[in-house]
């Protein structure tokens, strides 16, 4: 066993950080601690390969709800994500069940590995998780869709599938300023193989890569959903959102939903465009040009926006500021359907 030797010198440097401590000796067991945590993390990739390759890794399917464990895996990488300026969005079907049977654990693994990478190889824009499905007539079960989308350092053609090869990167000078293995996208082929699905990979170099799989789980529900139900006196929907994605993915979203949506990136623009048929406005707090709240309190003080959605990206620490009154519901970027449906119909009551 590797794992237990090396988790009591992680646990041990732990326990030796709550003790007193110079700075200088402090900085060197952090090191110890974070050298300890990277070389864990490798060690479990390296006995997952070994596992796989042995044909001794099984899967342990259980009821799991796909959407919550996204929400899940997004959530640990969100930090990184935000430090280095990248948003972080999901696009669920709005019909699609989140109730399946599959092998959460390994699930999330894949999760990691896929959006972990978008996240390691953008440096600006966002990464996008979408997901669909359909129900196959012969079984019952749902073919599922997922790709991860990024606007990162993207991928040469000649290397597209090298790069699902045990311990392969991509050999560039750009590409070795991120650390890694190389085993991440081998573990992943291989699991979603063992799911019976397929792994693929669409890039441009400079532009950014799309990975997507198929695998086809149980659902266990109904795999269709209703549509959640709609105040009749919510018809018209104004979004300010500066970032392409979160904004067609959310116009889209209520379209379905069959409210007229109209969408502004630029919050002045918005502010001309915006008249007594908007019901409902939904604005990003930090956009480029003029924040959420500043166009939510204008808008309000002009007579309009009855109803306003401040969507935040930061971490539930939104600084108290007097005109949240003017707010009707803050909510945390990426957003679940949960969320989504919660504060439409908490808007009914308004
Ligand atoms: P590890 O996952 O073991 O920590 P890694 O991330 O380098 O290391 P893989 O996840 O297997 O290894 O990916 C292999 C290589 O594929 C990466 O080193 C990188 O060159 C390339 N790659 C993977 N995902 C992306 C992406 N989203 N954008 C650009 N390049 C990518
Ligand atoms: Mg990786």
């Amino acid at each position: 066993e590797i794992r237990t030797p090396m988790n009591g010198v992680v646990g041990m440097a732990e326990v030796l950080t709550d003790t007193e401590l110079t700075d200088e000796q402090r900085l060197y067991i952090e090191t110890i601690k974070n050298s300890g945590e990277a070389l864990l993390v490798i060690i479990n990739d390296v006995l997952d390969y070994s596992k796989i390759e042995a044909e001794k890794l099984q899967l342990h399917p259980a009821p799991f709800d796909l959407e919550k464990a996204i929400h899940e895996v997004l959530r640990l990488l969100q930090s990184t994500a935000r430090d280095k300026g990248i948003v972080l969005a999901v696009d669920y079907d709005l019909r699609l069940t989140s109730q399946f049977v599959g092998d959460p654990g390994r699930i999330r693994q894949i999760l990691t590995n896929l959006v972990g990478n978008a996240v390691k190889f953008t440096t600006e824009g966002s990464v996008t998780l979408r997901v669909s499905g359909g129900v196959a007539a012969h079984d019952g079960k749902v073919a599922l869709r997922i790709t991860v989308e990024d606007t990162g350092i993207g991928i040469p053609a000649d290397m597209i599938d090298h790069v699902f090869g045990e311990f392969n990167q991509v050999e560039s000078e750009r590409n070795r300023q991120f650390d890694g293995t190389g085993l991440g996208l081998a573990i992943t082929k291989q699991l979603i193989q063992m799911m019976e699905g397929r792994i693929w990979l669409e890039s441009t170099e400079g532009v950014g890569s799309t990975f997507g799989f198929e695998i086809a789980l149980e659902p266990s529900g109904p795999a269709q959903l209703d549509h959640p139900p709609i105040d009749p006196a919510l018809r018209h929907v104004l979004i300010l959102d500066d970032v392409e994605t979160t904004r067609s993915t959310l116009c889209r979203q209520l379209e379905e939903l069959g409210l007229k949506v109209s969408a502004q990136s630029d919050g002045n623009r918005a502010l001309e465009s915006i008249d007594n048929t908007v019901d409902l406005v939904v604005a990003r707090q930090n956009t480029s040009s003029q924040s959420g709240l500043d166009f939510a309190s204008a808008a309000r003080d002009a007579g309009y926006a009855k109803r306003v959605v401040l969507l935040t990206q930061s971490n539930g620490q939104t600084k108290a500021d007097p005109r949240h009154d003017k707010v009707d519901v803050i909510t945390q970027l990426p957003f679940s359907r949960t969320d989504l449906t919660e504060w439409l119909l908490s808007l009914i009551h308004i």
